[in-house]
C-alpha cells in the first residue's frame, strides 16, 4: 500500500464517522496542486546532476498552506502527497490558520557537501518561488533539512519577491527564526506523552520508553522526557540502536551526537540492538520518530508496549493500526503527537508578520497551552464517540476543514 492510501483510509474511516458526503470527501481528499520540477546543479567535483524536487499544495480553506521540506533519497510524489494531506488535518487539530503543504527533493543528504546543499537547495526555490509566498504556502524542516536551509530557502525567495522573512520558518534564531523552533516538535511530543500518561493515571518517573530515530525529533523528545524522569532505556538512528534496562544517560547520548556528525554509533555503557528489536521492546512507551511505515502487519504483533507515540509521519500502517487497536494498544496520533513543529513555525510567522520577537518562555507556555487544548478536545471526542485517539483526531481535523471549505463557498 502507498503512503498515500494507507492516508485516505483513516481519513475515511473518520469520514464515516463524520457522515460526510461523497462530494465533499473528494473535494478535501485531492490536492489541490501538485508540482514536480527538475534541479540541474553542477556538483563540487564540476559534473552535473540533475534532481528531482516535488511540492504538493493540499488544501487552503483554512489559510495559507504549510509543511515541510524533506530531502531523503525515497522521497517521491505519492509520499509528499500523502504527508501534504497529513498537514492540512494537523493544522486543523491544533488549530492554527493554515492549510496543509508539503514538499521534497530526492537527494541522499549525507553525500552532499554544504555547497551542494545550498546550490540545490537554492534552484529549487528558482522552480517553485512563484508558488511559495508567506500568504499562500510557507515551508519549513522535515527530514535531512533543518535551519540552514530555511535561511538559503528565505534569501533565495527574497531576491524574487523583496524582503519576506515569513516565506518559511524554521529559520536561524539570528535569521529571523524564533526560540524554541528546533526543539518544538520532539518537545510537543514530550508534553503529549506526558498528558497521556496523565489520563490514563500513569506516573512519568520510571516510565520505561524506547525511541526509534535520534534526529532533530528523536533528541528533543529523549531530552524532554528524561529531564521529567521517565526513563529512556533504548534509542536508535538509521545505522544503529542501543538499550540499557536502568535506563541510558541522555546527556551522555546527546553529546555524543553532537561530537560524531549527529549519529549515536559507537555510544558506551549500553547493549546495541536493531531497529527491529527496538520496536519489540518490552516497554512501557514506544516512540517511533524516524520514517513513516515502520510498524507492519507483519511485526506489530510483536510490539509490546502499552502505549505509542507517533513522533514520525505514518509510522504506522492502517492494517498494522488495527492489530495494535484490537490488543488494547493506544496510539496518540502523528496529526496530534508531533504537531509541536508546525505550531511554533505560526509562533515564528507571526512573530516575522508583526516584527516583534518572542522570548523562549513565551514560546513554551504558548506551544504547551495549544497542545493540551488540541489534546483535551481529542481525548474527549474519543471518549465520546467511541473511537481510537487517531479517528478522532482525524475526525476533528476534517470537520473544521470541511466547515472552512463549505462557509467559505467555491464559487
Ligand atoms: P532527522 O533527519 O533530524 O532525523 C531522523 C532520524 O531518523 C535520524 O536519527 C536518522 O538516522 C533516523 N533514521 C532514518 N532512517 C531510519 C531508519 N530506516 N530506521 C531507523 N532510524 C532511521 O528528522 P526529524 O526532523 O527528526 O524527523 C523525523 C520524523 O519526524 C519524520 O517522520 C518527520 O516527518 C517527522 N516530523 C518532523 C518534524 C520537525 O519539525 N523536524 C515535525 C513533524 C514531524
Amino acid at each position: 500500500m502507498r503512503p498515500f492510501e494507507a492516508v485516505q483510509m483513516y481519513f475515511h474511516r473518520a469520514a464515516d464517522e463524520l457522515e460526510l458526503a461523497d462530494n465533499v470527501r473528494t473535494l478535501l481528499i485531492r490536492a489541490r496542486r501538485e508540482v514536480q520540477v527538475q534541479i540541474p546543479v553542477e556538483m563540487d567535483s564540476g559534473e552535473l546532476h540533475s534532481f528531482i524536487g516535488y511540492r504538493v499544495q493540499h488544501n487552503r480553506a483554512r489559510g495559507p498552506m504549510k509543511g515541510g521540506l524533506r530531502y531523503h533519497p525515497e522521497v517521491d510524489l505519492d509520499e509528499v502527497r500523502s504527508l501534504a494531506s497529513l498537514m492540512t488535518w494537523k493544522t486543523a487539530v491544533v488549530d492554527v490558520p493554515y492549510g496543509g503543504a508539503k514538499g521534497g527533493v530526492a537527494v541522499a543528504v549525507h553525500k552532499l557537501s554544504q555547497r551542494e546543499l545550498e546550490r540545490i537547495t537554492r534552484k529549487f526555490v528558482d522552480e517553485i518561488h512563484d508558488i511559495i509566498g508567506p500568504d499562500t504556502d510557507i515551508p519549513a524542516p522535515d527530514m535531512g533539512t533543518d535551519h540552514r536551509v530555511m535561511a538559503w530557502i528565505m534569501n533565495q525567495y527574497n531576491k524574487y519577491h523583496g524582503f519576506n522573512p515569513g516565506v518559511v520558518t524554521g529559520k536561524p534564531v539570528e535569521y529571523y527564526g524564533i526560540p524554541g523552533r528546533e526543539e518544538a516538535t520532539g518537545r510537543g511530543v514530550g508534553i503529549l506523552t506526558l498528558k497521556l500518561l496523565g489520563r490514563l493515571g500513569r506516573k512519568p518517573a520510571g516510565t520505561r520508553v524506547a525511541i526509534q530515530g535520534f534526529g532533530n525529533v528523536g533528541t528533543h523528545t529523549a531530552k524532554y522526557l528524561h529531564e521529567a524522569d521517565c526513563k529512556i532505556v533504548a534509542v536508535s538512528d538509521a545505522k544503529c540502536g542501543y538499550y540499557r534496562a536502568d535506563g541510558l544517560d541522555i546527556p551522555k547520548a546527546l553529546r555524543h551526537t553532537l561530537e560524531h556528525d549527529r549519529s549515536i554509533c559507537g555510544y558506551q555503557d549500553a547493549d546495541q540492538i536493531t531497529n527491529a528489536e527496538l520496536l519489540a521492546l518490552d516497554v512501557d512507551v514506544l516512540i517511533p520518530a524516524a520514517i513513516g511505515g515502520v510498524i507492519t502487519a507483519e511485526n506489530a504483533p510483536r510490539v509490546k508496549a502499552p502505549i505509542i507515540v507517533e513522533g514520525a509521519n505514518a509510522p504506522v500502517h492502517p492494517d498494522a493500526d488495527d492489530i495494535l487497536d484490537k490488543a488494547g494498544i493506544i496510539v496518540l496520533p502523528d496529526i496530534l503527537a508531533n504537531a509541536g513543529g508546525v505550531t511554533v513555525s505560526y509562533f515564528e510567522w507571526a512573530q516575522n508578520r508583526q516584527f516583534y520577537n518572542w522570548s523562549l518562555n513565551r514560546v513554551r507556555q504558548e506551544l504547551e497551552k495549544t497542545l493540551t487544548n488540541a489534546f483535551e478536545v481529542v481525548w474527549e471526542m474519543s471518549k465520546e464517540r467511541d473511537v481510537s485517539l487517531r479517528t478522532a483526531a482525524f475526525m476533528l481535523g476534517i470537520d473544521r476543514v470541511a466547515r472552512a471549505a463549505t462557509l467559505g463557498g467555491i464559487s
